[in-house]
Parts: C-alpha cells; structure tokens; sequence
C-alpha cells in the first residue's frame, strides 16, 4: 500500500527526526527561463491584460547582471502581494515595517520602459527612500551627500555588497564615524550578488546593525531571506522554489540549478523558471526564527567589473545603463548582451532582434557614442549577433565574462 501511494504521486519520502519530508522539489528539467520570457511576453499575458487593460499594468524591467533583458507584467495588487511575505519577515526579525525612511542606490531610472538619461537625475527621493546614484557616486561628493542624508531620518540602508563596500571605504578613508550620518540606523539589507560570510561581518563591524540579506529576482520578488540567525529562509508564501541537474549531498541537502514560480502573479505567469543560479537546498535546519527550507547561493549573480586602463574599471550595472540607453533611443533593439575581457581586450557582444537585421552599425555607432560620454578612451569592439550568446563554460550566462587566464 505504501509503495503504491508513493508511486502515484511520483515522490519520495524520508523520514528525519521522525517528520515525513517530501523531496518533490527535484526536477528533471525547468518548464521556461529568460529566453521564453522575451519571445512569448504576449502570449504569456492572461488573455484580457493583451489588449484592454495592459496600461494598467506594472512594467519590471530587468538584466540584472546576466544581460539578458527581460520584462515582467505584475497588476500592481498582485505586487504588493507579492512583497508581502518580505514585508512580514522584515518586521518580525528586525522590527522594519514599509513606512520606515530607508537609503539606496541606484543605476538605472525608468518611466515606463524608457531608461532616462543618468544626468538628469541624482538623487531620487519619496517619501520612503533617498537613492543615490551609483554610477556617478563619487567620494568628492562625499560632503554634499552626508548633508542629504542628515535632513532625513534613515533608518535602514538597501543596496548591493558591491556598493556597500565602495560607500564604507569613502567613510572610512574620511574618518567620518556612521553612528553620526545616521544617528537612526538599525538595519541593513544586501540584495542582487553573494553576500560573503566576510563582508557581512565588515558590514557588521562598521555600522554595528543587524545585516541581513535578501535573495531575490525582479522576475519574482523575494526568493529567500535571512534570519538573525543567519539562514536565508525560502519565502514559501511568495515562491514556489525547484532543483534540476540536481545531485544529492547527504540525507536533507540537495545541489542543483534554481527554478522559481511565483504564487501572485496572476497576469503575467511565472512557472519554474530558471534563474540561471547554482544553489544548495536543506530541508532539515533547526531554527527558533523559521521552519522553512534554507538556501545556500553557490554560483550567482554578481557585480563582475572589466578593468580599464589607469585604475578605472566598469561593472556590468554600467554595461546595463548603455544598453537600455540604446535600447530607449531606437526601439529596443537589444535582447542581450555581455562584456568579454581576454588577453587584456575588451569585446562587447549585443544580441539584437532579428527586426534589426541591416541597423548593426547604427546601434554600434549608438553603443559606442554612450561610451565616449562616460570618458572610456579605450578601444572596445562591439559586435552585433543576430542569435542569442552562447552559454559559458559552467552553463551560465553572464552580462561580464572573463577568460579563466585573465581572472586572478
Ligand atoms: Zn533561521
């Protein structure tokens, strides 16, 4: 009887501390990824958002730092929703509610699918945030932002490890002491790269808060969330979290490649999707915070940067901002794109879409233009394919590529 209701559901049960655990999260294989998104955005969309009421949709506009762009549609409730479980989790561990001031940096500013010109714009502010633009962060601005920051009661700071590091090593390098720029701090949050062990005690170390760190995709939300005790927590309530090219480590932990569905988009459907992330998956942590499944991220995204002559360099936030800046001056052209450094030369690949059979040396001509704005004097080739990047040696794509050789 056991073994036929086992083979009816096509799942396997073990039993650890005498609880049943399912381990029907393994998959043979993900039912679409980034690809899928860009060719079938329509198609994807629940019938009557196709026409009549898409306007009243939210657009998130995402490379991250794969390169590869995509575009989610959300109803504007079903996002909310869809942050809710966050929202839940920030409060009860750290006592952060969505009406607390925070700070943040950031890279690119749409309105609706266009990315505006950096120039414009510094700073935005709301009544929940100040964002300061990273690109253009510069130490020599240093006083004017810690004016800013004085005139608003932040209370917790959202950004990347990347960033945080460049922004405690401007306050260190002025001996300027946090608890006097934010005399409100309480908390802060990391998102979008790996957050080392490391670097989260020199976060700790600096600014004597509680860190924690998200692991999230635009495409879905939040996927998993740190404890105070250090476990990033799978967000159940939001997604539904799969393993494929999965192998078994020992009795509760399983290694593979990271598929998401979200449980609130109801417009535009996010089903097993592949992140393009190599995770671990343990279904047996002890923790007095969260009985959900802890994830540990191997491989993921992360702010790789190229190396520049004279001690500049560009991430691939950087590479994302010209991108989109061609992308909003001719129709969006560019589906993908990545940065490769080899033999101390820099090559950037644009996967654009077959409508642009014949506009190549225009959006060269464009790409390039938007490099000599941002000063880089160095000689870059640009090359347009008309079919998507080829995968890396570990089956990943990514917006900055390094040959082995180079990357010490
Ligand atoms: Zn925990």
């Amino acid at each position: 009887m056991e073994k036929i209701k086992k083979l009816a559901k096509g799942t396997e049960y073990f039993s650890i501390k005498g609880q049943k655990i399912s381990d029907d999260f393994l998959i043979r294989t993900p039912y679409m990824d980034k690809y899928d998104v860009q060719r079938f955005q329509d198609e994807m969309l629940v019938g009557r958002y196709q026409n009549t009421y898409r306007n009243q949709l939210l657009k998130i506009r995402t490379s991250g730092s794969t390169g590869k762009i995509v575009e989610i549609l959300w109803n504007p409730d079903d996002y909310i929703a869809s942050n809710l479980s966050l929202w839940r989790e920030r409060w009860r561990y750290y006592r952060i509610k969505n009406t607390d001031f925070y700070l943040t940096f950031h890279s690119l500013i749409y309105s609706g699918t266009q990315v505006r010109e950096n120039r414009e714009l510094e700073i935005i502010l709301n009544k929940t945030y100040l964002s300061i633009n990273k690109l253009l962060f510069s130490e020599s601005k240093l006083d004017d932002y810690i004016k800013l920051f004085a005139r608003y009661p932040i209370k917790w700071i959202f950004t990347q490890p990347s960033m945080l590091l460049i922004f405690i090593k401007a306050l260190q390098k002025n001996n300027l002491d946090p608890k006097r720029i934010f005399p409100h701090l309480r908390y802060i949050e990391l998102n979008g790269e790996i957050l080392f062990q490391s670097e989260q005690e020199l976060f700790y170390d600096f600014f004597k808060v509680p860190i924690a760190n998200l692991y999230g995709a635009s495409e879905v939300n939040g996927i998993a969330y740190q404890c105070p005790g250090g476990h990033l927590h799978i967000l159940e309530k939001n997604v539904k979290v799969q393993l494929f090219n999965y192998r078994r480590i020992n009795e509760h932990i399983y290694e593979g490649e990271i598929a998401v569905s979200s449980l609130h988009n109801k417009v535009m459907p996010i089903i097993s999707y592949a992140l393009g992330d190599k995770v671990t998956i343990d279904t047996n942590v002890t923790c007095k915070y969260s009985i959900s499944p802890v994830v540990n991220i191997l491989i993921g995204r992360s702010n790789d940067r190229i190396p520049l002559l004279g001690n500049i360099s560009f991430s691939s936030y950087q590479l994302s901002y010209w991108v989109e800046r061609v992308n909003t001056e001719i129709g969006n052209p560019i589906l993908e794109y990545k940065a490769n450094y080899k033999n101390q030369k820099i090559t950037i690949f644009l996967y654009i879409k077959q409508d642009f059979r014949g506009w190549e040396n225009e959006i060269v001509y464009r790409f390039k233009k938007h490099l000599e704005k941002s000063n880089i004097k160095e000689k870059i080739d640009c090359i347009c394919l008309l079919n998507p990047i080829e995968l890396s040696d570990n089956g990943k794509v990514r917006g900055v590529e390094f040959d082995e050789e180079t990357k010490h």
